[in-house]
């Protein structure tokens, strides 16, 4: 009897164990007044007042987060305040089904409510490749679209765990991080993408798990985290793209006045460099598709400002890209550009061009990250 209890025991042990799929924590709404949510046998906690209540059959629960009167209480740091599911697996906030728990948070600052999606990260995924590709992209294109937004998200799960419990959220649904969407934005080729992609992430070259961009279209080559925020990340490289040429956004020009640049760069010299001089007479320096650095003078200083931070200023609308050439001739400025976005990482229409031309998900994320390694998280 006992042999036979160490031989089953050692057979568990032998089985890998397989971690659990992790739950992203979503923020998806910011600052609202009131929220309605709607569901089948919804489950409600509330934590504030650790009760929670099952009710029977569809059910529309709302929320008003405006400090009553008669509770002035509103507490300075955010609070989870409640939890809703449905054993039906979906959830609903006005027009939008969602998969997984909705989650009432109070925002002190707004004296409102922000609304956060706690969802397994593949389900995660399903919504997210539509709406940061499109659902209809070929498979191995939203494969390698999986891959970076995973490690994206994935990398974030494990610094909240590591530097801030207290955080409510990972990461918020917008440009900001990485956009999803609800339940209608899943289709067939986004869950297939998710599926045979299942926890794979990308790790840089010592294996570190780093954060992983993408962007919608780089313009002919792909640029550094470095060039564009300053951080170092290991293992980028910027690589060249020739593959994005033929589709999204045409190659874009501007002019301008000086004086407008003039401001724009006393903006940038107080905001990123702590340098407070201001001048009337800027005199840009020969610029080139090779340079993430304006070279400029103001008066008879010279100062080398990164193009991503014009860009922050600016706003996309006059820089679309941070690949673009400035060039000055008697007080106009002439801004040449290609592509959209910050040109970090993954170039997303040059995955499309790849996977038409018959590239897997690993050629096309070699391409984009020739020094990162593939690994399976769970
Ligand atoms: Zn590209």
């Amino acid at each position: 009897m006992l042999k036979t209890g160490c031989f089953v025991l050692i057979a568990l042990m032998a089985v890998p164990l397989k971690a659990a799929v992790p739950e992203v924590k979503v923020l998806i709404a910011k600052s609202l007044k009131k929220v309605i949510v709607e569901g089948i046998d919804l489950q409600k906690t509330i934590h504030t007042q650790n009760k929670s209540q099952q009710y029977r059959g569809r059910k529309s629960i709302s929320f008003d987060c405006r400090p009553s009167q008669r509770a002035r209480f509103f507490p300075k740091t955010p609070l989870l305040v409640a939890s809703l599911s449905s054993p039906t697996g979906l959830i609903s906030w006005g027009q939008h089904k969602y998969k997984g728990e909705l989650q009432l948070l109070t925002n002190p600052g707004k004296e409102s409510c922000d609304l956060v999606n706690l969802v397994p990260m593949e389900a995660y995924l399903t919504t997210l490749l539509s709406k940061e590709m499109n659902g209809t992209w070929p498979v191995e294109a939203l494969k390698a679209q999986a891959v970076a937004a995973r490690t994206y998200a994935y990398e974030r799960i494990r610094k909240g765990q590591q530097v801030d419990d207290e955080k409510l959220y990972h990461l918020e649904s917008s440009e900001k991080d990485q956009v999803s969407g609800t339940f209608k934005d899943i289709t067939t080729n986004t869950m297939r993408a998710a599926r045979e992609t299942h926890g794979e992430i990308l790790v840089g070259p010592s294996g570190r798990i780093a954060p992983v961009f993408f962007h919608s279209k780089c313009g002919g080559k792909t640029l550094r985290p470095d060039q564009v925020w300053g951080g170092v990340e290991e293992g980028y490289r910027s690589v060249n793209c020739t593959f994005c040429s033929k589709t999204g956004m045409k190659d874009w020009q501007h002019r301008m006045k000086g004086e407008k640049l003039t401001s724009m760069v006393d903006r940038v010299l107080k905001r990123y460099y702590a340098d407070q001089t201001v001048g009337t007479d800027i005199k840009l320096m020969p610029d080139s598709t090779e340079n993430s650095e304006l070279r400029l003078y103001v008066g008879d200083r010279l100062h080398i400002i990164k193009k991503s931070y014009l860009r922050n200023l600016a706003g996309r609308e006059l820089l679309p890209s941070n690949n673009f050439v400035m060039t000055m001739n008697n007080r106009e400025v002439h801004v040449e550009g290609q592509g959209y976005g910050h040109g970090v990482g993954l170039c997303q229409l040059g995955a499309l061009e790849l996977a038409k031309r018959g590239y897997t998900y690993r050629q096309i994320l070699s391409h984009y990250f020739p020094r990162h390694k593939m690994k399976k998280a769970y």
